[in-house]
């Protein structure tokens, strides 16, 4: 039995505070398929539906549970499961190509772990290849399935550099992170103007000119 107070959990949480770099799961989190996942939470998500008093036997809400179920696992937190990781394929450098590579405005819809509401933004990631390189379509995958899990910002964009430097073989990666959070706009402070800038740096991303060039480049807006 843990003996947490639950009201304690409220100001750090609501702070958006993380605790590691590794998304918190249980040894067994992966025990259950998918299917029996999605009839667990169907029923608990009826339970929830017909507590707020919302009658299920309507036509417009009778199939929501299922629906809320199906789309928890199959979409949204699909990143959670080591097995829908995408298969990196590195390919040798054959050009020499050995300035920045940015990809930028990659859009981003993941959900915050603390009111699983969404997190709306944009990842700018960048390296410079060395011996290897990856397949551009990667970045992208890469961010996605690090953002279809219940996340903070701070550790998806961490998440996201350490996944880059183990595909590329490389430390000389840099990603940043613009968010907007459901739960800061919608409720709480009710911001909406408000967005959470993320950025982590490493290798050659740590020299100011390699970042001035990156912050350049994912600033210069298309016509
Ligand atoms: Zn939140």
């Amino acid at each position: 039995m843990d003996n947490q107070d639950p009201e304690n959990d409220n100001e750090a949480m609501d702070d958006h505070l993380m605790s590691s770099l590794e998304t918190p799961l249980r040894p067994d989190a992966f025990d259950l398929s998918d299917q029996e996942k999605i009839n667990i939470i169907a029923d608990h998500f009826k339970e929830i539906m017909h507590t707020l008093g919302l009658d299920l036997t309507d036509d417009s809400l009778k199939g929501t549970p299922r629906r809320v179920a199906k789309m928890y696992v199959k979409e949204i937190f699909h990143g959670l499961n080591p097995e829908n990781k995408p298969d990196i394929r590195r390919f040798e450098n054959k050009y020499k190509y050995n300035r920045m590579l940015v990809e930028r405005d990659i859009t981003l819809y993941s959900s915050c772990e603390h009111h699983f509401v969404p997190i709306i933004g944009k990842a700018h990631v960048a390296y410079i290849p060395g011996e290897h390189v990856i397949g551009l379509s990667k970045l992208n995958r890469i961010v996605q399935y690090y953002a279809r899990r219940p996340q903070v910002q701070e550790r998806m964009t961490m998440q996201i550099a350490n996944e880059l430097k183990q595909a590329l073989q490389t430390e000389d990666v840099a990603v940043l992170i613009e968010a907007d959070h459901l739960c800061v706009m919608s409720r709480g402070v009710n911001d909406v103007t408000s967005s959470t800038i993320t950025a982590e740096y490493s290798g050659l991303f740590l020299e100011d000119n390699y970042r001035t060039e990156f912050l350049s480049h994912i600033r210069r807006r298309q016509v």
